[in-house]
């Protein structure tokens, strides 16, 4: 019987546990707070910063918002992020992506304090999860990770195949899986768009975790039976529906599930954990920042 991993219900234990964390902060005397910045006129990205603010409602984390409007000079957004970085009342600091064309994304990652920084992009936190001294890990592959660990899935040796290789999901998620951990230790490939014979790699893999942005492009024919199957994508596709879409991942869950062992689905499965490792995040950025011990795993 193939295992359906469970998301909602692993990011509400992990939600559950940082809602603790934040009372006993709070018996510390802090209060910890995330700051969202919107650049952007995205309908989607709007959405994306108003579920985070909701997110931290509900775990009693105070959140801050600043929208710029996409047209504005970058200085501001520069500006905006020095005057966040100051702020004690602020603890995690994370600019909405993407950003409009004329401002540089990689200035703004590093103009984010690295110990606000709790998406896990600035290049002293990235170079720390190398070296397997993680300050914050980026919320998806953390949040993959959490999936894993929850579910007993067995990594050690395995031959794992991440399909994408973003900074943001398919770097972070391999090099979480090679790290000497209990949800590393994976003999791990990375595929990208210029991968020759996706399909021979996927054959031998005993953990998938897709991450391509492609609707549905993995399906049951391509995955090794009783494979463990993480579906990062979410793929809007066009549907008979009231919004006229609905969201897909990158694999295609009807004939994937037959053939694997577990699998994630969509929505259902990654995203959920996404959202609250970026609580989790910020409720150690606090901790750290004011020397209080955090208990989270
Ligand atoms: P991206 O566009 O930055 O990266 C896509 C990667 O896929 C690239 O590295 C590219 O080389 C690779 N790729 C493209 N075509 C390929 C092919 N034919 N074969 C193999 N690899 C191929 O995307 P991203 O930001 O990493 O996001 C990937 C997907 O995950 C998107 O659908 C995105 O919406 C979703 N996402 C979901 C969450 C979540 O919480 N579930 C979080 C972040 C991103």
């Amino acid at each position: 019987m193939t295992e359906i991993i469970d998301g909602e219900s692993v990011a509400a234990d992990v939600r559950g546990a940082v809602a603790d964390e934040v009372s006993r902060l709070s018996d510390a005397g802090v209060e910890p707070g995330l700051a969202t910045v919107l650049m952007s006129d995205d309908p989607a990205s709007e959405t994306y910063v108003s579920m985070k603010q909701r997110d931290c409602e509900e775990v009693g984390i105070e959140s801050f918002h600043v929208e710029i409007d996409a047209d504005a000079p970058a200085a501001e957004l520069y500006e905006t992020i020095d005057d966040l970085n100051e702020r004690d009342d602020v603890h995690g600091v994370l600019v909405q992506l993407p950003l409009p064309d004329h401002v540089d994304k990689r200035t703004v990652l590093r103009r984010v304090a690295p110990e606000k920084d709790v998406d896990g992009f600035h290049p002293e936190n990235v170079g720390r999860l190398v070296a397997g001294d993680a300050r914050f890990k980026p919320c998806t592959p953390h949040g993959v990770q959490k999936l894993l660990d929850a579910y007993d899935v067995e990594t050690e040796g395995a031959d794992a195949v991440v399909v994408g290789r973003s900074d943001i999901v398919g770097k972070p998620m391999a090099n979480l899986l090679i790290q000497k951990s209990p949800t590393g230790n994976a003999t791990t490939t990375v595929c990208h768009s210029r991968t020759e014979d996706l399909e021979a790699k996927l054959a031998g893999a005993d953990l998938v975790v897709a991450a391509a942005g492609l609707p549905e492009f993995v399906d049951g024919s391509m995955l090794k039976a009783g494979a463990t199957v993480l579906d990062v994508g979410i793929n809007r596709v066009d549907a008979d529906t009231e919004k006229g879409y609905e969201l897909v991942g990158d694999v295609d869950y009807e004939s994937a599930k037959d053939v694997a062992g577990a699998i994630t689905p969509v929505p259902g499965g990654v995203g959920p954990m996404t959202r609250a490792m970026l609580l989790y995040n910020t409720v150690k950025a606090a901790g750290l920042q004011r020397d209080v011990e955090v208990d989270l795993e």
